[in-house]
């Protein structure tokens, strides 16, 4: 049973449902109120105290089905029963200032609320969903303490981090991250920002939506504003003498353009993008229509990533790899024929004879135990592929080199790759082989 269930089950008890009006007993109005928003705060409570991200109320046959997303997998933590399911719905759309009506129940809406739990305030961002069961609502969760944000906490290893540091002194440039949707980006963009947000230059952001708010930083919010799209807007962040620009995402040609020659003229231009690589955010970029010589004076650098379940610090065990397995994981060590992607990453074949089939490769898993609900997974880490750009990698992308050319050079100025550092985590015990082999098999 989860802890959420048994919270419920305290709350809810035959007892409760004989005195309350809400199953026909006896007990006034205000009793009806203070159950439902109890119910309500210790779902809330209970979310904030798992790190989930997101929580689910999701209409079923009967009641309500109520699942966390943790470290991105979702979780079944409760099913609510009526009269109590459709009161919890309403209870929570008035808290987010939401329509209540019948007919705004056949649309979707957004809305929010925030809530001070222990020594943190959250941010509940609500969106509401008619299915054919009834009113879907899925809360994201948003913490807005800052000091969560620490570049040295993400999991990148000393020397790649070395070298994004190395590009946060400089004063102009391009500085984007890249991976799909869930990887991290946000997380990584502010962190960076933490790093050189000081009083003696002005930060201005465009973001959709402000995610996190930040003293001292002058954050505008796209969404807020309709028909302020990125492009209008970086225009119009230029002329408020801004030192730093950070725009949440490059998703077409005119911003992407707007952004690099804002880099190529004295500003330092954080944003995100999406493409699986550091070599598939160059070749993004000159899709869009951006010409190569303006990728290759404004990028300075590129962040791709991707992020996996942490393995259990409590019930962490190793184990060896069954011979396919072995076999398999081999076969991809094997597959990163440059030796020097291996030696930046100071990754070494555990168990292997060169050229040999192995049985002897020792990884590691979570057993599962009560401090991780027994699924083995507390947090979650990042993989990275870090790029910086050298003057060797601008030459061959003015000269439109082919990509597997471009990542050599890379590779040859220090850059691990993320398969190798996906290989790394698993061999280092940080995380499972499960959670790295969609990275492993992706094409590169
Ligand atoms: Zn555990």
């Amino acid at each position: 049973m989860s802890h959420l269930q048994d919270r419920y089950n305290k709350l809810i008890t035959p007892e409760t449902k004989k005195r309350a009006s809400l199953w026909g007993g006896t007990e006034k109005q205000e009793e009806k109120v203070h159950l439902v928003s109890s119910v309500a705060n210790i779902v809330l409570e209970q979310a904030v105290i798992e790190r989930a991200s997101d929580i689910h109320f999701e209409p079923a046959k009967e009641g309500l089905r109520i699942r966390y997303r943790i470290d991105g997998i979702l979780h079944i933590v409760l099913n609510i029963e009526e009269p109590v399911a459709s009161l919890i719905i309403r209870r929570l759309k008035i808290m987010a200032g939401m329509q209540l009506d019948a007919v705004a129940t056949q649309i979707s809406q957004d809305g929010r609320f925030k809530q001070r739990m222990g020594a943190s305030e959250y941010d509940f961002r609500l969106s509401s969903f008619p299915t054919v069961l009834g009113e879907k609502v899925v809360i994201r969760i948003l913490n807005s303490n800052f000091s969560d944000y620490d570049l040295g906490k993400l999991g990148i290893d000393d020397k790649s981090l070395v070298r994004i540091r190395r590009m946060l002194q400089l004063k102009n440039g391009l500085l984007l991250v890249c991976g799909p949707t869930g990887s991290g980006k946000t997380t990584t963009l502010y962190s960076l920002l933490k790093e050189i947000n000081t009083t003696s230059i002005n930060v201005v952001t465009l973001e959709d939506p402000v995610e996190y708010q930040i003293d001292g930083m002058n954050q505008c919010d796209i969404k807020a504003k309709s028909k302020f799209l990125f492009a209008d807007g970086l225009k119009a962040v230029l002329r408020q003498d801004p030192d730093i620009i950070l725009v949440g995402e490059i998703r077409d040609g005119e911003t992407a353009e707007i952004a690099s020659r804002a880099a190529i003229t004295g500003h330092l231009v954080f944003s995100s993008i999406h493409a699986n690589s550091t070599i598939g955010t160059i070749v993004r970029l000159v899709n869009m229509g951006l010409e190569p010589y303006l990728v290759s004076y404004a990028l300075v650098g590129v962040v791709a990533q991707r992020l996996v379940r942490r393995i259990c610090p409590q019930c962490r065990t190793s184990y060896q790899l069954t011979p396919d397995q072995a076999d398999m994981w081999h076969r991809y060590f094997e597959g990163w024929q440059s030796p020097l992607a291996k030696e930046n990453a100071n990754i070494h074949y555990v168990g292997a004879v060169e050229g040999e089939k192995t049985s002897t490769v020792t990884l590691f898993k979570g057993e599962g135990c009560e401090y991780c609900q027994m699924t083995g997974y507390v947090g979650r880490i990042g993989l990275y592929e870090i790029l910086t750009f050298t003057e060797e990698l601008r030459q061959a992308v003015l000269q439109g080199k082919a990509t597997t050319e471009l990542k050599q050079i890379c590779i040859r100025s220090g850059m691990v790759p993320l398969a190798i550092d996906a290989m790394k985590k698993a061999q280092e015990g940080w995380t499972t082989l499960e959670e790295i082999v969609p990275i492993l098999i992706e094409p590169n």
